[in-house]
Parts: structure tokens; C-alpha cells; sequence
């Protein structure tokens, strides 16, 4: 018997501890009955029919209204994400998280099959409308950043893990679709996409961070001065690419890559996106890091020794890569904060289990009304940052500062949510085997990656620089 299991039997049976269902059918200390004069159900019965339309007394969960509020496709859409993450997600996450970490080239059973199922299902091809991509024409009318953030706070409230290995791949592929490279994407993205369609995973990777430098190329004053260390050298037919990139999401198990390098003998201006593919002669995974959290999605350490990479395989043109990353951050920051509301929203369904079958001092610490509104704290903040990032996500067109503040904002506030969610839990919450703990590592990452909030926050300014500096004068 593993740690892991025993953690759990002892939980199981922990009788002094935790409360029977039973016992929990009264009021919460502090209110009155459902049944009582007193409460909304009741008092709200009296009002006239013509009034109904609009005072209800509704206590339907918070996700269930949410979900109404959409429109149709989407609400469609988030109730089948949430079917296949509570199927094929939650039943693997805490497994996944705790296994050993393998070396490159070894994967752990259940992932071939879950990426089967995640081709098959139309994950690895929902940028496109059909027949071209997975999307269906009436879900197309809506913009791609408001149904990716619905897809992926629904898998992050399984497990960050698994949604990286899903969602990375979208990252992988946007130089195709950001670029207005017709041509690349015809050779390059349309077999991927019916390869995915046919349930066989061609993933893709996107690879900009190098060792000497995350922030510098996500933030202009930092790659004017940063001296690129992954460089592509003019050859015949092509380029010989040279370096290495590193924490490059799916970099071990992606077959196809998008690899920004410079020209050789210049900076970052020169920036250029390249279609490495994983069988080409000189590229190798260095390692795979073993990370506090999301333990199920790799990030890779990729080497590139004069790999070449004929002309055809160019993306949007040379020296146009630094255009097209700038572009592409604005657009997967908002996702990243729709991956930190799913984790505030994952801590808080652990929160709320546990205090309601939690005892202390003879009652269930849901009784207690330091409780309340530690939870209530929780659900509005959760409610308060989906609502930013679906307001924020309904316009095709993703702006660097609404994209930026998503990201620190939601991704600040959910970490402070699962925060919360383990202090209630107290000793249980610092256990591997709750889904808070879980939560708030997977949480912790994505203020680093996408450009650390510290960026992200600058990035907010300098898209308001103009703005400030008409009123220095
Ligand atoms: C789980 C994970 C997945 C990732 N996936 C990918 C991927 O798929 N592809 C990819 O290319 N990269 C990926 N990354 C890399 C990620 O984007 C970088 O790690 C991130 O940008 C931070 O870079 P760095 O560690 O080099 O920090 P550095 O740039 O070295 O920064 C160090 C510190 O200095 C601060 N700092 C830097 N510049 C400034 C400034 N001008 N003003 C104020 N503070 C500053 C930073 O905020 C940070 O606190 C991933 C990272 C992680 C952790």
C-alpha cells in the first residue's frame, strides 16, 4: 500500500472528525430553515405572479447559473467539457500528480489513451471551424478566446496536469493562425488537424524561452538588449537552426514545433518563427524539469544542433517572429487566466466538501460563521474573475493590456483562493491527497508562465504608455 492510499483510508475513517451526512440537514447555525417565514424561499412565494419574472428565489449552484447565462453553443459546449473532465480527468488527476517523475521518452499508462481521446473528441483541432477544424459553424460565431477559456477552466478544475497536456498544443499551433501564412498553414496545419480529427494526436509545441532568457523575450526594453541564443545560419535550401529552448510545454511529445530563432549576426528584430519537426536530424529533449505542479504536462528542455530546416518551413515570413509572438501572447494570456479561475473554482468545491463534513468542537465547521465567510470570500472572488475573463473574451480582437491584467489579476487572485481553500482544511490542507493542495501548485505556475505577473503588470503599462506620457507634459 502506497503513502498516497493510506492518507486516504485514514481520511475514510476519520469518524471523530467528520460529520455524517445525516447530521447536516439542519440549518447552518446562524439562519433560519428553508421551511421558516423568515427565509427567501418562503417570503418570495407571497410575491405577486406579476412581479415573478423578476424576483426569483433561485439556489441553483453558481456554475449551473453561469452556465444558463451563455449562449446556447457555448452553454452546450461547457456542459460537454465538464462531462468529459469529470470522465476522463478527475478520476486519473491525483494519480497523475503523485507519480514518479519519468525521463524523457517514458510516459505514464493512461496518457496515450487520454490523448486518443482528446484528438477524437476535436481538443487538438478546436481553432477552426469544420470541416477544416472540430469546431461546429454556429459555435464559430463566437470568438475562439471566449470558447478556450471555457474549455480550459473546466479541464483545470479536474487538474492542471492533464488541461496543460491538452491545451499546450493550441500555443503550438497559433503561429499558423496568427501569422496570415496561408501557405504554411495548408502544408503544415491541415494534415495536423486531420490527423487529430482521425483521433490520432499531432501535437504541437511553441517554443520561445531560452535559458538565458523568459522575460526578455516577452517584454520590448528586454529583447532590444538581449542577444539571442538560439540562431538560425543561412545554408543552401534553408537554415541550420543552433541552441536551445527550455519549459517548453508537450516539447518531449509534440511531433511538430514552432521555434522562434534570430538570424545569425543579428537581435531579436531578426526574430523568425521555423517548423522543426521532432524526427529532424540534430534535435533532441534534453530533460523533462520536475515541477511543483501541472506534474502531468512536461516542460521540456529542447536542443537544436545545426538542424536543418529548409526554407518552406518558415512561418510568416523571415523577421516577422517577433510580431507574431507579441501577437499570440495577447491572445493565450486569456486562456491562462481562464486556467486560474478553474483552479480558484476547484480549491473552492474542495473547501466546501470538506468543512461540510469537517467537525469541531462537537459541530461541523460549517457552522461556523468565520467559515461563511472565508467561503463566501471564495465563491464571489472565483465569480468575480470569471466574469472578467468572459467579458474580456468576447471580442475577437485580444488587446495586450486587457490580455495582461486577465492574466495577473485572475491568476493573483485564484492562487490567494486556493490559499484560503487550505487554511480551512488546516493540517488536511497541506496533505498531497486534497485537491486544494493540488490546486494551489498548479495555481503557483501560471503566475510564472505567459510572462510573470511581474511582465504581465509592465505590459498592462506599456500599453497605456502613450496615455501616461500625454499628461507628463
Ligand atoms: C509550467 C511552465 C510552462 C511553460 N511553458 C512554456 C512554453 O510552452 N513555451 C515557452 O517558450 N516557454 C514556456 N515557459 C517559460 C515561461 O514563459 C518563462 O519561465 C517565464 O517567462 C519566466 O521566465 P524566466 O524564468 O526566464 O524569468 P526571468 O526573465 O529570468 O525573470 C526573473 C525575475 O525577474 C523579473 N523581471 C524580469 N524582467 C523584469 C523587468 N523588466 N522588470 C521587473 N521585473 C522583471 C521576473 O518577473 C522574474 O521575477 C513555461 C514555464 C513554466 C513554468
Amino acid at each position: 500500500m502506497n503513502a498516497q492510499t493510506k492518507i486516504f483510508e485514514r481520511l475514510a475513517n476519520d469518524k471523530p472528525l467528520f460529520a455524517s451526512h445525516q447530521s447536516v440537514q439542519k440549518p447552518l447555525d446562524g439562519y433560519v430553515s428553508t421551511s421558516s417565514l423568515y427565509s427567501t424561499r418562503r417570503a418570495f412565494e407571497q410575491i405577486s405572479s406579476l412581479s415573478k419574472p423578476i424576483i426569483q428565489y433561485n439556489p441553483m449552484e453558481v456554475w449551473e447559473q453561469d452556465t444558463r447565462r451563455l449562449p446556447r453553443q457555448l452553454a452546450k459546449y461547457r456542459r460537454e467539457v465538464r462531462d468529459f473532465s469529470v470522465q476522463h480527468l478527475q478520476p486519473f488527476a491525483q494519480e497523475i500528480d503523485l507519480a514518479e517523475h519519468l525521463p524523457v521518452g517514458l510516459s505514464h499508462p493512461g496518457i496515450d489513451k487520454l490523448l486518443k481521446l482528446a484528438a477524437k473528441k476535436g481538443f487538438f483541432s478546436d481553432m477552426l471551424p469544420k470541416p477544416l477544424g472540430s469546431v461546429p459553424l454556429l459555435r464559430y460565431r463566437y470568438p475562439l478566446a471566449w470558447q478556450q477559456a471555457i474549455k480550459v477552466e473546466e479541464l483545470a478544475r479536474s487538474c492542471g496536469g492533464l488541461m496543460l497536456l491538452l491545451s499546450a498544443h493550441n500555443l503550438g499551433i497559433a503561429p499558423l493562425l496568427m501569422s496570415g501564412d496561408l501557405g504554411a498553414a495548408r502544408r503544415f496545419l491541415l494534415p495536423a488537424l486531420k490527423e487529430n480529427n482521425s483521433g490520432e494526436p499531432h501535437l504541437f509545441a511553441y517554443g520561445i524561452t531560452e535559458p538565458a532568457a523568459g522575460s526578455d523575450v516577452e517584454e520590448g526594453h528586454g529583447a532590444s538588449l538581449y542577444k539571442p541564443g538560439t540562431v538560425a545560419k543561412r545554408v543552401s535550401g534553408g537554415w541550420k537552426i543552433t541552441g536551445r529552448k527550455c519549459f517548453i510545454s508537450g516539447g518531449d511529445i509534440a511531433k511538430s514545433m514552432t521555434i522562434f530563432a534570430a538570424l545569425e549576426g543579428e537581435g531579436i528584430e531578426s526574430w523568425t518563427c521555423f517548423l522543426v519537426r521532432k524526427n529532424m536530424p540534430g534535435f533532441s529533449v534534453v530533460r523533462n524539469e520536475l515541477k511543483m505542479g501541472m506534474r502531468a504536462s512536461s516542460a521540456a528542455e529542447l536542443e537544436f544542433d545545426h538542424v536543418f530546416v529548409p526554407d518552406s518551413h518558415v512561418i510568416g515570413g523571415l523577421r516577422n517572429g517577433w510580431a507574431i509572438n507579441r501577437s499570440i501572447l495577447n491572445l493565450s494570456r486569456l486562456p491562462v487566466a481562464a486556467m486560474a479561475v478553474g483552479f480558484a473554482q476547484g480549491a473552492t468545491d474542495a473547501a466546501m466538501d470538506f468543512v461540510c463534513r469537517y467537525k469541531l468542537g462537537g459541530k461541523g465547521l460549517i457552522h461556523y460563521q468565520e467559515t461563511q465567510l472565508e467561503l463566501a470570500q471564495m465563491v464571489a472572488d472565483t465569480s468575480a474573475i470569471r466574469s472578467l475573463v468572459w467579458q474580456s473574451s468576447q471580442s475577437w480582437v485580444s488587446t495586450q493590456g486587457k490580455s495582461a491584467l486577465n492574466k495577473f489579476y485572475c491568476t493573483d487572485l485564484a492562487v490567494k483562493v486556493c490559499e484560503r481553500a487550505m487554511d480551512m482544511m488546516s493540517n488536511h490542507g497541506g496533505l498531497h491527497c486534497n485537491s486544494a493542495e493540488k490546486a494551489f501548485r498548479d495555481a503557483r505556475l501560471t503566475q510564472i508562465f505567459e510572462g510573470t505577473n511581474q511582465i504581465n503588470r509592465l505590459a498592462l503599462i506599456e500599453d497605456i504608455q502613450e496615455q501616461l506620457m500625454s499628461k507628463m507634459s
